[in-house]
């Protein structure tokens, strides 16, 4: 293991070494050090991941001060980087890790990696907030990442989970109730945290030389492949940032996850799921939902909406990128592309959700007519699709048995929806009476996760963890390691959400207090 420090070695940095809010230009980062800890414990450690990254060797007791910010590694300058966002559609300035900082960069057996401590105190981004993280959003964000991970999902990494011993405290609602809850530092992993707005900061600030140092940097360390700078160069890394972010919402739509906030400043230039905040699993089969309260009157990150809006974010980041590239029609050209390949695709990904991997004239309706069932008919999507698995061509009656039981309706209301079934699966029958059963199955439990983090469970572990009982922890984490595995004795967590979940705070209902 190599510390590399790639980054503040190569990029323009702040002179100003206080640790104060305040506006950073030219730079790319601030160096600041993580607050330590008043009594750091480890909750969990990523085993696989500490391997990957050359940390396996390390004590207990030496990681558990590294992960939680009481230590640095030997030969590392931590760091916060300066980025910019579109927040809720409008331009919000700088913004900047304001409670994550970089503690190393690091090559093992040729693997990059870039390791972020969230929640270990301020920067000179932090514009006013505290730079802590509590208790529950940290688990979320720990158990979620990985689980993304074992789903095949491009996201960040998480290596750690710890509480710090400080008490944070948190209005979880913004109703006027503060309350004292429990700090926490997950260390996340990628191999860049560079963001969209990265870029934005520089563009907004007409600060062409430090937006081309960056995008150089970006190109040389991360899509090296696409060779030197050049105008062609920067398009071939738009289309190839365009193209990523379109791969990462595909996969998105597929295992059914809501970002909730998804602004510029949280969308990774790599394509990675970032930032698990207000997140959530679509249960009840409802593209308009959104977990964060705080959308919850425009709901503009809802579930049906998470590709226009990258669309939209990918625009802002071609705005940024325009100093360098100055051609809007090949740009233009490019966004175009990106949404007719967009629905061409996920109708393929949808395809593959049932089992069929090639293409038909009739299977855009096909798909569109089952969306609006699920809607309407209120059917836990998880359940749905990977019981097709148990469908026959000869008994359609039976499978709308299956479907009553998945759905969100009560038994009246559904069989209100059952001719809709009738129909549906009679026609999916047909389209796939030429195929294989075996091979069918084979596909929909490749592509459709057995297992997610549904909403409730986290908020269980959540409320264990609490208390200090970490079982649930270890539980979840063990169970999403492997989401498409039929893991008999874990049947529990396939099953619809439970009803006391359905207007629950944690469950149904996130705000970004966290
Ligand atoms: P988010 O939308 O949660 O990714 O956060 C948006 C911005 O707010 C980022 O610049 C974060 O670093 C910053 N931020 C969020 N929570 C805190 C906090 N508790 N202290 C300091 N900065 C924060
Ligand atoms: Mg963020």
């Amino acid at each position: 293991m190599k510390i590399t420090n790639t980054f503040t070695e190569q990029l323009p940095g702040d002179e100003n070494t206080i640790n104060q809010a305040r506006q950073v230009h030219k730079s790319c980062y601030s160096f600041v050090f993580p607050k330590p800890p008043s009594n750091p414990q480890l909750i969990h450690s990523n085993k696989e991941l500490l391997e990957i990254v050359g940390l396996a060797d390390i004590s207990k007791q030496e990681l558990t001060k590294f992960v939680s910010g009481a230590t640095s590694l030997a030969g590392t300058k931590p760091f916060a980087m300066c980025y910019g966002g579109h927040q809720f559609g409008q331009w919000a300035g700088q913004l900047g890790d304001g409670r994550a900082i970089n503690v190393a960069e690091i090559e093992h057996k040729g693997v990059k990696t870039a390791i972020q401590l969230k929640g270990s105190g301020p920067t000179p981004y932090s514009r006013g907030a505290d730079g802590f993280a509590v208790l529950r959003s940290s688990i979320r964000e720990y158990l979620c990442s990985e689980a993304m991970h074992h789903l095949g999902v491009p996201t960040t990494r998480a290596l750690s989970l710890a509480l710090t011993g400080d008490k944070v405290v948190r209005d979880i609602l913004y109703d006027g109730n503060p309350k004292e809850e429990l700090g926490a530092v997950v260390a996340r992993t990628a191999p860049s945290f560079i963001r969209f707005g990265s870029f934005e900061i520089f563009a907004s600030r007409r600060d062409t030389e430090s937006l081309k140092t960056l995008t150089d940097f970006t190109i040389k360390e991360h899509y090296s492949h696409l060779g030197t700078p050049s105008k062609e160069t920067y398009l071939a890394f738009f289309q190839e940032v365009v193209n990523r972010t379109k791969k990462m919402i595909l996969h998105w739509q597929r295992v059914g996850f809501v970002h909730g906030v998804m602004n510029t400043d949280n969308l990774s230039i790599l394509g990675l799921t970032i930032d698990y905040g207000p997140y959530g699993w679509l249960e009840d089969f409802n593209p308009n939902w959104t977990p964060n309260t705080t959308d919850s009157q425009h709901k503009r990150y809802r579930f049906g909406n998470q590709y226009p809006i990258a669309l939209w974010n990918l625009t802002q980041l071609a705005n940024a990128l325009f100093p360098l590239i100055e051609d809007v029609e090949a740009l233009k050209s490019i966004l175009r592309n990106f949404k007719q390949e967009f629905n061409q695709e996920f109708v393929v990904m949808m395809l593959s959700k049932l089992g069929i991997n090639d293409l038909n004239d009739t299977d855009g309706s096909l798909i569109e007519e089952l969306q609006q069932l699920l809607e309407k008919s209120s059917i836990d999507m998880t359940l749905f699709f990977r019981n097709l698995n148990q469908f026959s061509n000869s008994a359609i009656q039976n499978h709308i048995e299956i479907v009553a039981k998945d759905s969100y309706l009560t038994t009246e209301q559904f069989n209100f929806h059952k001719k809709g079934w009738e129909d549906w699966l009679t026609k999916y029958a047909d389209r796939i009476s030429k195929i294989n059963n075996e091979d069918r199955v084979e596909v929909i439990n490749s592509v459709n996760p057995k297992y997610v983090l549904r909403n409730y469970m986290a908020q269980l572990a959540i409320e264990d963890a609490e208390k200090g009982n970490y079982d649930l922890i270890n539980e979840l984490y063990e169970l999403l390691k492997e989401p498409y595995a039929e893991q008999p004795t874990k049947e529990k967590w396939f099953a619809k959400r439970p009803e006391w979940a359905n207007e629950k705070v944690g469950c149904s209902m996130l705000s970004c207090s966290s």
